[in-house]
């Protein structure tokens, strides 16, 4: 007991799921670690595409608040 130094397990590429590299740690290559920076962007890309509504200045009166104009 003691004597055996354990390796750091190795993380198996998020991506393909092969064993990363340390070049390209966490991943097993540099196409991986492009395929993993493409989801990333295109991911964070949907957020400002989202149309933003409270923006609208005049916006459409809540119901229950407009005056009674019979
Ligand atoms: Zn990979």
């Amino acid at each position: 007991m003691g004597d055996v130094i354990k390796l750091k397990p190795v993380r198996p590429c998020p991506i393909c799921k092969k064993p990363s590299s340390q070049q390209h740690h966490p991943f097993c290559s540099g196409r991986c670690a492009d395929i993993d920076l493409n989801r990333w962007l295109s991911g964070s890309y949907v957020i400002p595409a989202e149309p933003v509504e409270d923006d609208v200045e005049d916006g459409p009166p809540k119901p229950g608040q407009r005056e009674d104009d019979d």
